[in-house]
């Protein structure tokens, strides 16, 4: 049974719809199209953290060695953390969970999940502007006036989700009170020591305030960078740009980081080497609120949203393939309650770890930060198994004989 042979339209093509892309076709859903308003894919900001919890899925999918290719080699520890002022090192999270972390560009995550995708299910510059129900299908408008028909929609369409107005969500993005800096250092714009120290995952923690260092890529593939994420807290009426994501000069990163640490003021000499016209990206960060409703039958600061939405691609995939009857709506509610007490968790716990990624009194931390609390208290969300999950609570629902799982 399940519902293999219906017309399945993706709405995105950032890493969250090329990851449920991947994963229908892992699954042998056989009729997916992906819509993307982009004429090209491309991901912009920095690097990107998967945890053990996402790799464990995209390895099942095959793209391991894709991935390892084009990530950091294995580091050290999970995440090393300094002082913001003097550099004085503080402590560190060994890496705790497998497969470890891997570190990679955003615009290189895409290429993997690219990789085994048919052209012909890539559909680009296709802008969604609104979905009608016409008998038992729904017909997509796109911007350019053409329209495709499909049987499910999944909206992968980001923060403001087209998908999602039309379910009649109207709530409206909150914005967190910080903006983050991003941009990329090359090694060689480093003086030596510093770029040994920011080879490894750095957390200069400052007062409501940290900057980010993700070692990316490999020699080997002459990848190797610093990505820089700078999160600082700014007031929303401080944002000058129509967009939640702009450029911004490096000035500003440095007018928040001006007495901070000398490896810092190292990054903000690199990060002006590397940019042509001064600039950065600037982004406000922007959380929503939990939702009763996930699908409609009509028709996040812990850095793990990506990962998320890999393990939510895979969940999703296998329970309309092997959903045992033919009841949709129980498929989809099925899928809401697997999901939803876990995303709503991570949701709201991301809050106290962007707090603590920061620090109200950096300077008194050296006596009571414990890197091995953060530690624990991330456990929970890189050792959780999907596939482990979907296997115990959807036994009996789901029909697993020629399951890959
Ligand atoms: C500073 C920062 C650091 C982060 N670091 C990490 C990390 O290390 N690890 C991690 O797991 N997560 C991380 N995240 C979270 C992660 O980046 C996001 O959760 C993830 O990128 C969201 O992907 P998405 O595909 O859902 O949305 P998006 O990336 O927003 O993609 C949406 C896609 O839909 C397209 N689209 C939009 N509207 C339409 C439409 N109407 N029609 C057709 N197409 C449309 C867009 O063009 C875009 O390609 C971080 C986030 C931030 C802000």
């Amino acid at each position: 049974m399940g519902f293999e042979h219906q017309r399945i339209a993706i709405i995105g093509g950032g890493l969250g719809g090329m990851s449920f892309i991947n994963a229908a076709l892992y699954v042998g859903l056989k009729n997916v199209q992906l819509y993307e308003q982009a004429p090209q894919f491309g991901e912009v900001g920095a690097g990107v953290n998967i945890t053990a919890n996402a790799n464990r899925v995209l390895d099942a999918y095959g793209l391991k060695e894709s991935m390892t290719r084009r990530a950091s080699p294995k580091l050290p520890c999970y995440m090393e953390y300094h002082n913001y002022r003097t550099g004085e090192y503080l402590g560190h999270i060994d890496e705790f969970s497998h497969p470890p972390a891997r570190l990679l560009h955003r615009a290189h995550l895409l290429d993997s999940l690219k990789e085994r995708i048919p052209e012909s299910a890539l559909n680009l510059s296709r802008r969604l502007s609104r979905v009608d129900r016409s008998g038992s299908a729904y017909v997509l408008h796109f911007e350019d006036g053409s329209t495709a028909e499909a049987d499910i929609v999944i909206g992968c369409d980001g923060i403001k989700s087209a998908v999602r107005q039309d379910m009649g969500l109207t709530d409206s993005p909150i914005y967190s009170g910080q903006v983050v800096y991003r941009g990329f250092v090359e090694y060689k714009d480093l003086p030596f020591e510093t770029a040994e120290l920011l080879r490894k995952t750095v957390n200069f923690r400052g007062p409501k305030k940290h900057v980010l260092i993700l070692p990316i890529g490999n020699k080997e593939t002459q990848t190797d960078r610093a990505a820089i994420i700078g999160f600082m807290s700014e007031p929303l009426e401080a944002w000058d740009s129509e967009s939640w994501l702009s450029r911004s000069d490096i000035d500003n990163l440095e007018a928040h980081v001006k007495d901070w640490c000398p490896q810092v003021q190292h990054i903000i000499a690199g990060l002006r080497k590397g940019s042509s016209d001064g600039k950065m990206l600037k982004q406000a960060l922007y959380s929503r609120e939990p939702i009763d409703k996930w699908y409609e039958m009509k028709a996040d600061r812990q850095i793990q949203g990506t990962c998320i939405a890999i393990e939510s691609g895979i969940a999703l995939a296998t329970i309309l393939r092997h959903w045992k009857s033919n009841d949709l709506e129980a498929a989809f509610r099925f899928y809401q309650d697997l999901r939803k007490p876990r995303t709503d968790r991570v949701n709201r716990t991301s809050d106290e770890a962007g707090k603590l990624a920061s620090s109200d009194v950096p300077d008194s931390m050296t006596s009571n930060f414990n890197p091995t609390a953060l530690m624990e208290r991330m456990r929970w969300i890189m050792e959780y198994d999907v596939l482990a999950d979907l296997r115990e609570k959807g036994a009996g629902l789901l029909d697993f004989r020629q399951e890959k799982l």
